[in-house]
């Protein structure tokens, strides 16, 4: 599958705000906004400049996308199906985006970032509803119970992973049973739950021109 490859930590610079893409150093003070919080490039430091509604509509979108580590065509496919559906399509958007086994095995604490859960999915280690499942972009729905597989809980990727677990970072939309390497999608999230500082009104703004 196709994924953007660049530098990660640019990512969150030229955003503006910590992005929390490479799990545990963005906690640290080794995290390069903390220590460079300016846009990254050779006029980074000094540019003053008028940003457009248009630019700040991109910048909104742009910092959702990278959050979640996906592709343009990804993105703009989610939010294609969250406008089809009823209700507001920012929130559908979002429900959407936090509803991938990716985004909930990152959100139970599994994973120290939305990338390595993304690699242990694609690594085959977890199972929905007791059926493998190794599709990053799955789609769960309330009372879906998700596991650590048998044969990948002895495995020193998960064992590190569960030792290293976040507990403190699990959503009410979830519940973690550490001992039994099992979580359960309680309930499909609502807007204020969802632990994301963004204001996806200015997608939608930036879809409908
Ligand atoms: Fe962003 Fe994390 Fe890098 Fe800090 S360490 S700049 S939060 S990805």
């Amino acid at each position: 599958m196709a994924r953007d490859t660049g530098p990660v930590c640019r990512q969150c610079r030229r955003e503006g705000m910590k992005l929390f893409l490479k799990g545990d150093r963005c906690y640290s003070p080794k995290c390069s906004f903390e220590r460079k919080g300016f846009p990254p490039g050779q006029h980074g430091m000094n540019r003053r400049f008028k940003v457009s509604n248009y630019g700040i509509q991109l910048r909104e979108k742009q910092k959702i996308r990278r959050s979640y580590g996906l592709l343009e065509r990804q993105f703009r496919n989610i939010y294609k199906k969250a406008s089809a559906e009823k209700g507001i399509t920012g929130e559908n958007m979002l429900i959407r985006l936090e509803s991938r086994l990716d985004t909930i095995v990152y959100r139970l604490g599994i994973a120290p970032s939305l990338r390595a859960a993304r690699q242990l999915v694609n690594h085959g280690h977890f199972e929905i509803n007791k059926r493998k499942v190794n599709i990053p972009s799955y789609t769960l729905v309330p009372g879906d119970v998700i596991r650590v597989r048998e044969r990948s809980r002895k495995t020193n990727v998960i064992h590190e992973a569960m030792r290293h677990l976040h507990q403190e970072r699990v959503v009410p939309y979830l519940s973690l049973d550490k001992a039994r390497m099992e979580g359960v999608f309680l309930t499909r999230p609502k807007r204020e739950e969802i632990p994301m500082t963004i204001n996806e009104q200015l997608v939608v703004e930036l879809y409908s021109r």
